[in-house]
């Protein structure tokens, strides 16, 4: 997808700090970390967010959340916990629409979100 600023990095155009790949899927460090860990896990294939997403495409969302399960547990954090969020569309406070899954650990997150 054209101007997609996660396609650039699933592209290498625009670097970033990589902590997983496979061919479906890639996981890099936010850039803007709101915890200790702070990683977004995103498809390869562009989806916008996770109204886009078809029916017959849905075992990325497995994939992806079983992955970032696998990584809090390489982090360290999988024992004290872990928040996993996916912001959908605007309210959500969604700003970049290639939909992506945050996972954050390291500290004691605070309910209800903001
Ligand atoms: P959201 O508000 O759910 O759309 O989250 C977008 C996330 O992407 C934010 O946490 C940003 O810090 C992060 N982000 C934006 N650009 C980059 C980038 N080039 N590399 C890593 N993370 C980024
Ligand atoms: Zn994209």
């Amino acid at each position: 997808m054209e101007n997609c600023i996660f396609c650039k990095i699933i592209d290498k155009e625009i670097p970033s700090e990589i902590v997983f790949e496979d061919e479906r899927i890639i996981a890099f460090n936010d850039i803007n970390p709101q915890a200790p860990i702070h990683i977004l896990l995103i498809p390869k294939e562009h989806f916008a967010s996770l109204n886009n997403i078809p029916e017959g495409k849905k075992d990325i969302l497995s994939h992806i959340l079983l992955k970032a399960r696998q990584i809090a547990q390489q982090e360290g954090i999988a024992e004290n916990g872990y928040r996993i969020v996916l912001n959908t569309e605007k309210d959500s406070g969604q700003e970049v629409f290639h939909i992506h899954f945050h996972l954050l650990g390291g500290r004691r997150m605070t309910w209800p979100p903001g």
